[in-house]
């Protein structure tokens, strides 16, 4: 169910960062999406039709989504220009397309977009405002946290992108997610590759370590990002 989705990011998020002031969950998301799912129904037979029905839970999954890439690029975006390495900026651009494809599957349901102000570090979902809080100031503790910190970025968008794929069955979306998937890999890897060359070591905590592994040591993905 959405709330589960939502309540799921609040944990990890907690378990991983070790903070209390990480916010019980993203209620407020929860709540438009429920609304939004009923509202839709009672529309179904008007001229605004979307072009794709979307149960609630789907529709909770498109507007996670569309926040948890904002909160990629946010905060790589906030790194970039903290510690002036290309690997930040590089993965803000493809974030930024993947925030876009995620606006156009926001569309394609009819759905509203819960970024109302794309300023970095604003979210509709108080709990990604408090992650991104969180993630911005262990990044800043150095180069290497900063690394860490974009590997567990990603680690947390794959968990998320595959529960997501498992509800869609519209052939459209599940292209977008695949896509988004692949990209993530191929972030997970360079940011890896940046915590090995220079020294580091990395423990995974949303993907098992196998995964982790298996990811970080195969190869880039070519195909677009
Ligand atoms: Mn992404
Ligand atoms: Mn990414």
């Amino acid at each position: 169910m959405p709330k589960q989705a939502f309540i799921q990011a609040g944990l990890v998020g907690v378990a991983l960062f070790s903070s209390g002031a990480m916010v019980a969950a993203g209620p407020r998301v929860t709540r438009d999406a429920r609304g939004l799912g009923v509202a839709r129904l009672s529309a179904v037979s008007g001229p605004e039709r979307p072009v794709v029905m979307a149960s609630p839970e789907l529709a909770s999954w498109l507007l996670h989504m569309r926040e948890e890439e904002k909160i990629a690029r946010d905060v790589y975006r906030t790194l970039g220009q903290l510690w002036g390495v290309n690997v930040f900026s590089n993965i803000t651009s493809s974030e930024q397309n993947h925030m876009n494809s995620m606006a156009s599957m926001l569309d394609r349901y009819g759905l509203p977009d819960p970024v109302v102000d794309d300023s970095t570090g604003v979210f509709t979902n108080p709990a990604f405002a408090e992650l991104y809080t969180l993630l911005v100031e262990r990044g800043s503790e150095s180069l290497m946290e900063g690394y860490k910190v974009g590997a567990k970025i990603e680690e947390l968008d794959i968990v998320d992108l595959r529960e997501a794929i498992v509800g869609a069955q519209d052939p459209v979306l599940i292209s977008v997610y695949e896509n988004l998937l692949r990209g993530s890999r191929n972030h997970l890897r360079a940011f890896a590759r940046q915590i090995y060359n220079n020294g580091g070591t990395y423990e995974a905590e949303h993907l098992t370590q196998e995964e982790f592994d298996e990811i970080a040591n195969s190869d880039f993905e070519p195909g677009g990002n």
